[in-house]
């Protein structure tokens, strides 16, 4: 079969199979879960593979999902991702009312396409006709967040990184993979339904603890140390840093206050906070995080108490690929017409760890515009699961038969093109080691 007449049968099998993606992606919508925690989420794709009769390993870095579909040769492996995780926003309509969680970024939409590829797959016969092999993945803990509890998770031994690509990089998952595809949902805009990629922030992550010296706060302040103001003086001296930021850098300092005190009548002596330093590129992200260690050790010294700032690696930029973003655009000009774009977002300020698979492989961040309101609030809904479902799981299955058939000379002739930025060991001590330094 020609490439075309595979990918209009891919389609068609999707299509056909429409009323059990929309299934999957609305059953993942209704039970959200936070990155490390997606067993029930995990379970949901795994009920899928059962039924294709897919073999595949989980637990992979805890929740993760993977089962490798093999080619009639196996010249290339491409991976498919999707991401597990939900976030809190506990004023949104739908949040779960113990947790606060709620897909409130689309990543159940991520799985729905996920799951219609492996569908595609099957019924569409895909893998006797293409020269290499296709690994779906389900990746737990896009979203960078609990970071103390996480850090937790480290202390046992039980994950490294924060994210949960990052973990698969770690766990040698990507080992024998030579690129990765995946999408994320996108807000609807005038002329935009779908686009090849967008450029990413990177970012480090600080958690902070301050301690002071407890007192009784009528009777005897002037005994205590007040972490909280010195928690405080910090948060003041990183915006004071502020304006030296450059623009091009992009550079964003978000922290929160996660512990404030203990009980309000007791001088506070343990206030955490927990904070990104963002940025476009490494070198001025970790200029920024000097400042912000400097602003936070100044708010300790100004009233006598002591700081504790614990570095974690976050995610690289984003690397965009041109091989594959071409071969993403054409299709989805096929499949949304001149609502297509190439590179969609212009620059977002937001972060993936896709971007670092990106500096080991060639990676596509595809984006699907069927959702509105603000990502992570509660005004975020999926308006248009056609196109965030369907037409983002024949996107991507599109782009594998580009990548796999005839020979696979397309995908080679990609990997050949792309130059890794770390191989994996340096990945593993560069950025992995960021903690150390
Ligand atoms: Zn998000
Ligand atoms: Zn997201």
């Amino acid at each position: 079969m020609t490439k075309e007449q595979l990918k209009q049968a891919a389609c068609e099998a999707i299509d056909r199979n429409r009323d059990r993606i929309f299934a999957l992606g609305d059953a993942i919508y209704c039970e959200p879960e936070l990155g490390y925690k997606e067993v029930r989420t995990a379970a949901k794709f795994k009920a899928l593979l059962d039924e294709l009769g897919y073999p595949y390993r989980d637990g992979v870095a805890l929740t993760g999902v993977v089962s490798r579909r093999k080619g009639r040769s196996s010249r290339l492996n491409v991976a498919v991702m999707g991401e597990l995780d939900a976030v809190i926003s506990p004023s949104h309509p739908d949040s779960n009312d113990e947790t606060g969680a709620v897909h409130a970024c689309g990543h159940n939409c991520m799985i729905a396409a996920l799951g219609g590829v492996a569908i595609a797959l099957k019924e569409a016969n895909l893998m006797e006709e293409l020269d290499g092999d296709v690994s779906l993945m389900a990746v737990p803990a896009e979203e960078c967040v609990e970071i103390e509890y996480r850090n937790r998770l480290r202390a046992e031994g039980k994950i490294h990184f924060l994210g949960g690509k990052q973990e698969f990089i770690r766990l040698g998952e990507m080992d024998d993979v030579d690129m990765m595809l995946m999408q994320h949902t996108a807000l609807a805009a005038p002329g935009f339904k779908a686009g090849a990629g967008s450029n990413c922030n990177g970012f480090t992550v600080q958690l902070v603890r301050y301690i002071g010296r407890e007192a009784h706060a009528g009777a005897a302040p002037f005994e205590g140390v007040n972490a909280l103001n010195a928690a405080m003086l910090g948060l003041m001296g990183i915006h004071a840093n502020r304006e030296t930021f450059r623009d091009e850098d992009h550079i964003r300092v978000h922290p929160i206050i996660t512990k404030g005190g203990d009980l309000v009548n007791v001088v506070p002596a343990d206030v955490r906070l927990e904070s990104y330093v963002r940025g476009t590129k490494t070198s001025a992200i970790l200029d920024a995080r000097d400042k912000v260690d400097r602003a936070l050790r100044a708010g300790a010294d100004a009233v006598g108490a002591k700081v504790e700032i614990t570095h974690l690696p976050g995610y690289l930029p984003s690397i965009l690929n041109d091989g594959l973003m071409g071969l993403c655009y054409e299709n989805l000009k096929t499949l949304v017409g001149e609502d297509a774009q190439y590179d969609c977002v212009g620059f977002g300020g937001g972060s993936t760890d896709a971007g670092d698979i990106s500096h080991l492989m060639p990676t596509l961040h595809a984006f699907f515009a069927g959702a509105k309101g603000g990502f992570h609030s509660e005004e975020f809904t999926v308006v248009d699961k056609e196109l965030a479902y369907l037409t983002a799981a024949k996107a991507l299955t599109m782009t594998v038969i580009d990548l796999l058939a005839d020979g696979a000379e397309t995908g080679l002739a990609i990997k050949q093109a792309y130059q890794p930025v770390f191989t994996k060991e340096e990945y593993l001590t560069k950025w992995g080691g960021l903690d150390a330094q």
